[in-house]
């Protein structure tokens, strides 16, 4: 079992522990005065945690539609009907939908309950539980409605990633992949639970300089402004991981067209890409335009685009990138 310590501000800090069957040790990490375990989770997750102590089961539904409003009242009016109460402990025990949830109703009912993670999606483990985002849906866009809620603890419990279907899992991968150039180095020869404990280490360092993402927190968008622009044109046929793998691609280029990086580097980000199995093309009959359209509307961007880029002291946020070199890179980039 690894365990890797998440520093927060003001001297606070919680764990991570990373390794098969990590779920079970969750009764050594409830707060002290815990009578009441209220654990949020979907149909298709394995919810043998090994509580001796007084806990329910509460099933949300599947999917990115149950991350909303609607979900947090209806969990809310549960806990009150069971008699939950501050000093009890919410667990969110699935992917990034569930412990997305959990932690918003975990910040928001009786104004705050100690809420533990127990991701089981390998984006779940390597990203959504690691850094206190939590949060909801509105019709109107994704994660409009949310809070900061820090973790008591975070289990990353790998034996779940059994049952993950493969295009979560490689997913996933595309976020790791991520990682690589954000000072992970190449992970490639070492064990699953290794390279996650590796990645929560990174977006660790990262947060815990800028818990309340003023700032430096954007590298962790590395490849994402052209991969949520990939997702809402392709109508989330392609899985965030995957499409933030192409957006890797689609920066490294951007970077290489900048003077910022050299041809090797725009290799690696394709041998880092494919090593995962993930695509370094754009899905078929992709329009640049409207590409740069979704992009401009997301950033409300004015003179220019803003992407995070690498460069000769690592990757960063560059602003103020013409629309024209974007549809030049988006138009030399394969599709298949
Ligand atoms: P998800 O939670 O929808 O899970 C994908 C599917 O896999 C679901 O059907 C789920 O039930 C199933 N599943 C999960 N674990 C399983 C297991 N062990 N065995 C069998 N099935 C399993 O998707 P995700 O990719 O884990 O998370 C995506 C969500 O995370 C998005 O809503 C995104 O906004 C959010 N997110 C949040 C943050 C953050 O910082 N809070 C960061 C990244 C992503």
């Amino acid at each position: 079992m690894i365990e890797v310590t998440v520093p927060l501000q003001e001297g606070r800090e919680y764990p991570v522990l990373v390794g098969p069957d990590a779920r079970k040790k969750v009764e050594s990490y409830l707060p002290e005065r815990t009578q009441r375990v209220a654990v949020i989770t979907q149909q298709n997750i394995d919810v043998d945690l090994h509580l001796g102590i007084n806990n329910q089961i509460f099933a949300i539904p599947n999917g990115e539609e149950a991350k909303n409003l609607h979900t947090i009242e209806s969990l809310c009016s549960s806990f009150s009907r069971w008699g939950l109460t501050r000093n009890d402990c919410i667990v969110g025990l699935g992917g990034g939908v569930v412990t997305d949830v959990a932690g918003f109703a975990a910040a928001s009912y009786h104004r705050g309950v100690p809420v533990i993670h127990i991701p089981t999606s390998l984006l779940g483990q390597i990203d959504a539980s690691i850094g206190g985002k939590t949060g909801v849906n509105l019709p109107e866009g994704k994660n409009l409605v949310g809070a900061f809620w820090q973790p008591t603890a975070v289990l990353c419990d790998t034996s779940t990633l059994k049952t993950l279907p493969e295009r979560e899992l490689l997913s996933g991968y595309g976020e790791m992949a991520k990682y690589h150039f954000l000072g992970s180095g190449d992970l490639d020869g070492l064990e699953l639970d290794e390279k996650i404990a590796k990645c929560i280490e990174i977006k660790a360092q990262v947060v815990a300089s800028d818990e309340k993402e003023a700032g430096v927190r954007a590298i962790l968008n590395y490849g994402h402004t052209l991969g949520h622009a990939l997702e809402t044109v392709e109508q989330y046929d392609l899985r965030h991981g995957e499409a933030i793998a192409i957006g890797l691609i689609f920066a490294a280029e951007l970077a290489h067209k900048l003077g910022r990086i050299d041809g090797n580097r725009v290799e690696e980000h394709r041998s880092v890409v494919s090593q995962y199995g993930l695509s370094c093309t754009l899905p078929k009959g992709i329009e640049p335009n409207v590409i740069i359209e979704v992009m401009m509307r997301d950033k409300k961007a004015i003179d220019g685009l803003t992407f995070v880029l690498d460069g000769p002291s690592g990757v960063e946020v560059v602003g103020d990138i013409e629309p024209s070199v974007v549809k030049e890179i988006l138009n030399h980039m394969d599709q298949s």
